[in-house]
């Protein structure tokens, strides 16, 4: 065999190849960026340049999270508590957003990817919603403190061209509940084609950047808050460059419905769903709806959690499945989560689709470790380097330690991993062929910085509060739901 750079020994390889093997004791080699074997410890090479016994470990693809929003992560912990979604937009994400410093753009990444890497991600989609005097400083500034965070991301410019009269009168009923904050809904009518051009100039900046680890997408933000104009120029945009765009669809009740019918139905008649588009939610559609986003080829990214969050309901993931849909996995908002643990949320994206259809055998844990990495990866048009272990494809992996009482018994890993690991479990994490974190701590955070970073965080955080006038849960306002 050629050089090794990195060989994982010993383990338990779930490969999610298209055979779906499942080594029990295999191995892992890479050689820089690429993983050039995958097989059983009796085929292994006899050295390399580091060797990591994984006795007792589970070794998987790492996870993608298909739709994120890390800048929030500061605004966690009681900010945005009991709060519908556009309660939560106009009065406390976008007034918290005019408030962040570069500095705490920076921490809020950070503090997302060690908590990410801990939670098996080596890839992210996030979104970024920032205000628009800001959108260049700050894109560059969230590219460049991923790259330091060793993790791959896809970095997507939020935008929106139009505030139509029913999301008008939604936003402003709710601004007029919190009259302390100033409002600014972020929109930026008139500006399209200037909004796309300053996208274009982020996409040649920092697309395929690091060795490939950063892509940069436009992401028109919310389908009702964009024009037809704003949709296919997002998409011609990204066409030219080979990127994807996404999109938030009927992620809540308010916005499923754009010029008086379904948004899929609307998205659809404008010629923009495709295979290309990535339509974040799709909670609130139909059977209709399934069937267009299975024609047009559609991919969707559920968020389960922060959809319960947000009371916003339950995707029909299952149905989608069904379809042929293509479904990754997100995490969403930090402070709509309010964690951002792929592992971790694997349990409740299994068991709402098992209590919405009430059928227990509608979704399997095999099919969420599917959803979390194959499927992510596709869905992101990614599948062709990451998603699973094989020769040829980036080592993007992460090493999980199946000591732990609590996965013990087991006879299936995805069983283990998807109904008994809580989400702290992931050892060592891999991206590009390089050790990103290793005995749960990445490269770039040992202890003291750690206790730094927190201490930071919340620092930026109390700062950012009191700046946008937000009224944060606390321990002195005790909301019960009790009765009294
Ligand atoms: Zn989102």
């Amino acid at each position: 065999m050629a050089p090794v750079s990195l060989l994982i020994i010993n383990a338990r390889i779930v490969t999610m190849d298209a055979e779906r093997r499942v080594l029990n004791s295999g191995y892992v080699a890479v050689q820089g960026q690429t993983i050039v074997g995958v097989g059983p410890m009796a085929e292994c090479p006899d050295s390399a340049d580091e060797v990591l016994d994984a006795s007792g470990h589970a070794v998987l693809p790492g996870f993608v999270n298909a739709h994120a929003h890390s800048l929030d992560i500061l605004l966690r912990g009681g900010v945005a508590d009991d709060r519908p979604l556009y309660d939560w937009l106009v009065n406390v994400g976008l007034p918290a957003a005019r408030q962040y410093t570069l500095a705490d753009h920076d921490l809020a990444v950070r503090l997302f990817a060690l908590e990410a890497l801990r939670g098996g991600v080596t890839t992210v989609v996030d979104q970024i919603e920032t205000p628009y005097d800001q959108w260049d400083a700050i894109a560059d500034n969230v590219v460049g403190s991923y790259a330091r965070t060793g993790m791959r991301a896809v970095v997507a410019q939020m935008f929106y061209d139009t505030v139509p009269a029913q999301m008008e009168a939604v936003m402003a009923a709710y601004a007029a509940k919190e009259p302390q904050i100033p409002q600014d809904l972020g929109a930026q009518p008139g500006l399209l084609v200037e909004m796309l051009q300053r996208i274009e100039g982020m996409i040649d900046r920092h697309h395929g950047s690091y060795d490939g680890r950063i892509s940069f997408w436009p992401a028109p933000g919310v389908a009702v808050l964009c024009t037809p104009e704003a949709l296919l120029g997002a998409q011609e945009l990204a066409r030219k460059h080979g990127v994807m765009t996404t999109v938030h669809v009927c992620e809540s009740p308010v916005d499923a419905v754009q010029h008086g019918i379904p948004s899929v139905q609307y998205l659809a008649a404008i010629g923009y769903l495709a295979p290309d588009v990535l339509a974040g939610h799709c909670v609130q559609i139909d059977a209709n709806d399934i069937r267009t986003l299975a024609l047009t080829g559609t991919k969707v990214s559920t968020q389960p959690v922060s959809n319960l969050f947000l009371g916003n309901g339950i995707a029909p993931v299952s149905d989608m499945h069904s379809a042929g849909v293509t479904v990754a996995l997100g995490t969403d908002d930090g402070d709509c989560n309010n964690s951002v643990n792929m592992l971790a949320d694997l349990k409740f994206a299994a068991l709402l689709q098992k209590g919405r259809a009430r059928n227990p055998a509608v979704l399997t844990a095999e099919r969420v470790l599917e959803m979390a990495t194959i499927d992510g990866a596709t869905a992101i048009g990614m599948a062709d380097r990451i998603g699973s272990l094989e020769v040829g494809k980036i080592a993007d992996l992460i090493v999980v330690d199946m000591h732990g009482a609590h996965l013990h018994p087991h006879q299936s890993t995805a069983s283990a991993l998807v109904y008994q690991a809580n989400g702290t479990e992931v050892q060592t994490v891999v991206v590009d062929g390089k050790i990103v974190m290793r005995d749960r701590v990445p490269y770039w955070l040992d202890t003291t910085a750690e206790q730094a970073l927190i201490q930071d965080a919340d620092a930026a955080s109390a700062r950012i509060i009191t700046a946008a006038g937000l009224r944060p849960r606390t321990d002195q306002t005790w909301i019960s739901t009790r009765p009294v």
